[in-house]
C-alpha cells in the first residue's frame, strides 16, 4: 500500500514523498507472505470495483509500471456446499455480472473438470471467473517502488516511525529513529501494525493482526502432479487455478513444482506472532485430503505464517483519518495485495485534492461509529 501510494502520488507530480520502512527490504510484512491471489469475486460492490481497476493494471503491469509480475489469469474456482453460501453467491454473482464481470456457475462435475485431482463430493454449486488469477507480490511491490524512485520518491529502509507530531488538529512531522521529517501529510500504510501508528497520532485505528499459515506440498513421489492420482490420473491441476472450498476456507493452487495451500483457523486469536504453529496443519490435513486426495500423503516442502490485518467489517480503511493531513490506507483484512493498485491510486488522488471518482463512504474510518455492511467473501 505504501509503495503503490508513493507511485501514484509521483505520477501526479507529487514527488517530495518519503516512503519509510523499518525492515531492511520492502514487502517483508503481510505482502511478502501472501498467496498472490487476485479475484473479482467479492461480495461488496466497492471491492469488486477495486479489483476491476487493479486487475486491469496487473494485466498490463510490465508495460505501464516497468516490472514483470508473473501474472497467471488461470481463474478462481469457489466450491459451495452450504445452501446459505449458494444463496449469498447468487446475489454477489448477479452484482459482479452487472458490473461486466464474466462469472460462470458450474455444477460439481464441471468444477471437478476445471480442477483435475479435485474431489467435488458434497459440492452443490461452484463459481468460476477466468480473469481472476495469481501474480507475484514481490514483483508488484518492487515495481511500484522502483517506478516511484525513478520519478523522484525517496525510499528509506531500516527507518522506524516512532511518533507523529501534531499542532492543534494538524499533523506537522513524523518522528523516526533516524530523525524527524517535517510534513503536512502523513499516510499510515503500516498494514497489521497500523493501529500502533494511529496511536502515535492519537487516532484509534480498529485493525487487529491475525496469523494465517501457508504450506507448500511436494509433488507425489510416483507420477508427480501430472500422473500421481489414482490410476495415473492428474493429482492436481496443471495450471494455477485457485480453488477455494468456501465452507472450510481451504484453498490451493499450483506454485511452481509445489502446491500451495492454506485454511483459516477459527481458534486463532489476534496477535503479532508469525511463528509456524504446526498444530494448524493437523487441522487442515483431513479437509485437504478430502478435497484433493493426493494431499492425503502430503510431504511439506516449506511453511510460513503472516498476518491478516482485520477490521471489524473486513473492509479496509482508505482516506483521511481524524486529523488534518493524516491518511490511512490499511486494514485490507487478508485480501489487500490485489487491491494495492486501485487503493493507492485513490489514496493519492484524495491526498492531492482530486476527485478519486470512487465512493469512499464504505471505506471511511468514521463508519465504525455506526452500522456497516462489510465483505463476506473473506478466505
Ligand atoms: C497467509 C496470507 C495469505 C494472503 N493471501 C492473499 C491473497 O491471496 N491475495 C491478496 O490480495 N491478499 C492476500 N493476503 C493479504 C495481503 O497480504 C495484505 O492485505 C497486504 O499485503 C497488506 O499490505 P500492506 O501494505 O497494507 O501491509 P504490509 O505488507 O504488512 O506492509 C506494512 C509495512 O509497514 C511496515 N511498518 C509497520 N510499522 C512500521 C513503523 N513503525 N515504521 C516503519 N515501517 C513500519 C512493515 O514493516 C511493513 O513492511 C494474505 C495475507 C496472508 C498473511
Amino acid at each position: 500500500m505504501g509503495a503503490s501510494t508513493a507511485y501514484h502520488l509521483a505520477r501526479l507530480g507529487i514527488t517530495n514523498v518519503v516512503l519509510l520502512e523499518r525492515e531492511t527490504a520492502l514487502g517483508t510484512g503481510s505482502t511478502g507472505r501472501n498467496a498472490g491471489g487476485v479475484r473479482h469475486q467479492f461480495s461488496h460492490e466497492g471491492n469488486v470495483r477495486l479489483s476491476m481497476e487493479s486487475i486491469r493494471l496487473f494485466e498490463h503491469f510490465e508495460d505501464v509500471v516497468g516490472t514483470p509480475i508473473d501474472f497467471h489469469p488461470d481463474g478462481y474456482l469457489f466450491l459451495l456446499s452450504a445452501p446459505r453460501h449458494v444463496e449469498a453467491f447468487r446475489a454477489a454473482v448477479a452484482m459482479q455480472r452487472r458490473l461486466g464481470i464474466e462469472v460462470e456457475w458450474l455444477d460439481a462435475e464441471e468444477a471437478a473438470r476445471r480442477a483435475p485431482g479435485l474431489d467435488a463430493g458434497g459440492v452443490v454449486a461452484a463459481t468460476f471467473c477466468a480473469r481472476d488469477g495469481i501474480c507475484d507480490p514481490n514483483g508488484v511491490t518492487m515495481g511500484f517502488a522502483q517506478a516511484a524512485r525513478r520519478l523522484g520518491v525517496e525510499i528509506r529502509l531500516e527507518t522506524t516511525v516512532t511518533g507523529v507530531r501534531t499542532s492543534g488538529d494538524r499533523v506537522t512531522a513524523v518522528e523516526t529513529d533516524r530523525g524527524v521529517i517535517s510534513t503536512g501529510a502523513v499516510v499510515n500504510a503500516a498494514g497489521p501494525w497500523a493501529a500502533s501508528v494511529g496511536r502515535m497520532a492519537g487516532v484509534p485505528i480498529p485493525i487487529e493482526p491475525l496469523r494465517r499459515h501457508i504450506f507448500l506440498a511436494q509433488p507425489p513421489v510416483n507420477g508427480g502432479w501430472e500422473r500421481g492420482g489414482p490410476h495415473g490420473a492428474p493429482a492436481a491441476p496443471a495450471d494455477r487455478v485457485m480453488v477455494i472450498d468456501f465452507d472450510s476456507s481451504f484453498y490451493f493452487h499450483r506454485e511452481g513444482a509445489h502446491l500451495l495451500f492454506g485454511m483459516g483457523d477459527p481458534e486463532e486469536r489476534p496477535g503479532f506472532d508469525t511463528r509456524v504453529n504446526w498444530d494448524v496443519l493437523e487441522k487442515i490435513a483431513p479437509v485437504a485430503a478430502r478435497r484433493l486426495p493426493a494431499l492425503a500423503d502430503l510431504a511439506i516442502a516449506s511453511a510460513w505464517a503472516g498476518l491478516y490485518e482485520m477490521t471489524p467489517d473486513a473492509m479496509p480503511i482508505i482516506g483521511p483519518a481524524g486529523l488534518d493531513g493524516l491518511h490511512v490506507i490499511a486494514g485490507f483484512s487478508g485480501h489487500g495485495f490485489q487491491h494495492a493498485p486501485a487503493a493507492g491510486r485513490i489514496a493519492a488522488d484524495v491526498i492531492a485534492g482530486r476527485d478519486p471518482n470512487f465512493d469512499l463512504r464504505p471505506y471511511r474510518l468514521d463508519r465504525f461509529a455506526g452500522a456497516t455492511a462489510g465483505e463476506a467473501n473473506v478466505v
